[in-house]
């Protein structure tokens, strides 16, 4: 502990991942060998850097850059880069560890990392998005490379930050290295399906769980936390499967509509305009209605998703959302759920899907991007959307029967953590003390 100090986020991931090892380490005790589990705690490289930046007013602004080169066992470093005024480096450190293993469980040749700055992107113009985007790149780009480490997106970085960074790295490394960055625009070696892919993703994960048990979508209500990448495309699926979204939010406050979120409304408000969710209320009239504040949870649901930040769900929320009867719930956002409420939900038999398995579509399609850029392709929306269903559907199939397998059966935080576990840990021990 005293090693990681002050890094509460990173603690709760680690030990979320270690209390699922027991009985792996039990039946094959050469996993715990040669500090096995202390090396994959331990990340291989975290790189803490100044980030200056001019605002519009002509003043200097510093903020903190972090990239946290968890493990690349697998293949080369991969997670996204996050700007928001919360991150520091046990935020960066968790995300970075939890990306090993949702990467591991994607089937692809992919190692995990993660990284970020404390920067809010909120209320800054285009150009101060444009000047800090390209002085973080000036640092992290002696870092990153396409068999190196391989950024995307994440809270607060989407195309538009992607484009500056991308812009940035070409020029200081006078080379077009489409395959550095994932998450690029289409007009410059982007994958089609890669923006929609992580909710998209969540949303197969929840058909595969509840076909499980014989169900369907059709009529289900749903809730959604957070109105951003992640949301906004699990909404888009989950309305495509028959399920009518009721709530969504943002970090002010959510917004109820009984007659069906409009999700075109949705996008204008948070893609177009970069507005807040509140301003849904105006322009749908109806009944929908806006509570500032408060928890998106105690809106009754048979689906809940959340798609906004960690640790957003807890113990009381989830005892509120079992009471008001969820028959199933996946993390479209990284660690949402606090450890008591996923313990309340998997109690109650609620069909519980933890991100690292629910919402890795996101960083699976990333691989599909980076192999598009290898082979200077570019792939249909429907090519690409059915490898995303076919790889989440694996993933769906590999938690399963991994939880049964460990006599767990139905326990997909298990099934999760020891089949991602097994890949990195196979490829550790084949390559040494490293
Ligand atoms: P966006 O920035 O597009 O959207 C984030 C949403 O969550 C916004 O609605 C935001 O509200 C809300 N939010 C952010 N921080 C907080 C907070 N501290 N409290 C309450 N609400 C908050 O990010 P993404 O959709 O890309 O990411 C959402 C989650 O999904 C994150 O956990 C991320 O790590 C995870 N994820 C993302 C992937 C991707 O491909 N983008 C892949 C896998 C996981 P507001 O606008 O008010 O800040």
């Amino acid at each position: 502990l005293h090693r990681n100090a002050g890094e509460p986020e990173f603690h709760q991931a680690a030990r979320e991942v270690l209390e699922s090892l027991g009985r792996v380490i039990t039946r094959n005790p050469e996993y715990s060998d040669e500090a096995l589990i202390e090396r994959i705690c331990e990340p291989e490289r975290q790189i803490i850097f100044r980030v200056p930046w001019i605002d519009d007013k002509d003043q200097v602004q510093i903020n903190r850059g972090f990239r946290v080169q968890f493990n690349s066992a697998l293949g080369p470093y991969k997670g996204g880069i996050r700007f928001h005024p919360s991150v520091n480096v046990g935020i960066i450190k968790f995300l970075g560890f939890e990306q090993t293993f949702k990467n591991a469980l994607t089937g692809m040749p992919i190692g995990g990392g993660k990284g970020g700055s404390d920067f809010d992107p909120k209320g800054k113009s285009d150009r101060e998005i444009m000047r800090f985007c390209q002085s973080f790149m000036i640092e992290l780009h002696r870092h990153i490379g396409e068999y190196v480490d391989v950024p995307a997106g994440d809270i607060g970085v989407g195309a538009r930050e992607i484009g500056y960074m991308f812009g940035m790295y070409k020029r200081l490394n006078n080379r077009f290295e489409a395959g550095v960055l994932t998450g690029k625009g289409l007009a410059y070696g982007g994958s089609r399906a890669r923006k929609e892919a992580t909710g998209f993703g969540t949303a197969f994960f929840v058909r595969s769980m509840l076909a499980q048990q014989g169900k369907d979508m059709e009529g289900m209500r749903c809730i959604v936390s957070g109105s951003g990448n992640v949301a906004i495309y699990a909404m888009e699926k989950v309305l495509s499967f028959g399920g009518k979204i009721v709530a969504c939010s943002d970090s002010a406050g959510y917004v109820v509509d009984e007659d069906g979120i409009d999700l075109d409304l949705v996008k204008q408000i948070k893609e177009g305009k970069r507005g807040r969710i509140s301003e849904y209320v105006e322009l749908r009239g109806g009944k929908a209605h806006y509570v500032a504040g408060g928890q998106i949870w105690d809106v009754p649901c048979d689906i809940a998703l959340p798609c906004a930040t960690q640790n957003e769900l807890n113990g009381s929320d989830a005892k509120t959302l079992v009471e008001n009867g969820v028959i199933a719930v996946a993390e479209g956002a990284n660690m949402p759920c606090t450890p008591e409420a996923v313990h309340l939900f998997q109690q109650a038999k609620v069909l519980f899907a933890p991100g690292k398995a629910a919402n890795a579509g996101g960083v699976a399609t990333s691989a599909l991007e980076m192999q598009q850029n290898a082979s200077r392709d570019s792939w249909t929306f429907a090519k690409t959307e059915s490898k995303l269903e076919e790889i989440m559907t694996n993933i769906h199939a590999a938690c399963h029967e991994t939880a049964d397998e460990y006599g767990a059966p139905g326990d997909y935080v298990l099934g999760a953590n020891i089949a991602g576990f097994v890949r990195v840990a196979d490829a550790m021990r084949a390559m040494g003390v490293i």
